[in-house]
């Protein structure tokens, strides 16, 4: 695995193509935004990890300009800034990540894992099907229209697009959702689900949340649930 990174601080970058050395990673370093750029148009590299604050040329313009070439290749910015309106700027470009300095290494190790691993490389970009869920800007789009969430309705959804096609109790979501014991007098999880199927399905073909009677609930393209063996 080749990974580029883009730092202009020669100590960071040291330690950080060390660790990944370490794990048997190939590291090449870029120390500012126009080699970074350079690098990167070349398409030889499994993941690309991209400071913001760089000379001749920042982050965002790197980025920028590397998604408008056409180049794929998974973007985790290192962000000292980590204020929401410039992640949210990252990922407009096209950044599929990030990592606000400073950071443990053993965190930029999960997050480089992740995002080498999935397909579906967005850690921040949740998707099923056309819905899609922004865990930055809390924004959810179903086939590009927005859809208004309550906080409480925001939390159910990303728990829901968390854990794709598996079943999950009344039980279990009041537990992570509500953080209380589940009081089966109380019908609140069926009240939340329903409210939210209106929001996310309603007038759509395909139905993405289903109800296991007598159980709970799933997210999934598919209206059953595989067979557990
Ligand atoms: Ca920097």
């Amino acid at each position: 695995m080749q990974i580029l990174l883009v730092e202009d601080e020669s100590k960071v970058a040291r330690f950080i193509r060390q660790g990944l050395e370490a794990e048997g990673y190939q590291v090449e370093i870029a120390s500012d935004g126009a080699a970074g750029e350079m690098k990167g148009k070349t398409g030889s590299f499994d993941l690309i990890l991209l400071d913001v604050l760089l000379p001749e040329k920042d982050g965002f313009q790197v980025l920028q300009s590397l998604r408008k070439g056409g180049v794929r290749t998974p973007v985790l910015m290192l962000t000292a800034r980590s204020d929401t309106p410039s992640i949210v700027q990252g990922l407009d470009l096209g950044a599929d990540d990030y990592l606000s300095k400073p950071f443990v290494f053993r965190e930029l190790l999960a997050r480089v894992r992740s995002l080498l691993r999935r397909e579906n490389r967005s850690q921040i970009l949740l998707k099923m099907a056309d819905l899609q869920l922004n865990t930055v800007t809390h924004k959810a789009t179903r086939n590009g229209f927005p859809i208004e969430l309550t906080s409480r309705e925001y939390e159910v959804l990303e728990f829901l697009l968390r854990h794709p096609a598996t079943l999950l109790t009344r039980r279990q979501l009041a537990k992570d959702i509500w953080g209380f014991d589940f009081d089966p007098g109380t019908n609140i999880v069926d009240v939340y689900m329903s409210h939210l199927r209106k929001k996310i399905d309603y007038g759509f073909k395909k139905q993405l949340l289903h109800t296991e009677r007598g159980k709970g609930y799933f997210l999934s393209e598919k209206a059953s649930l595989p067979k557990l063996k």
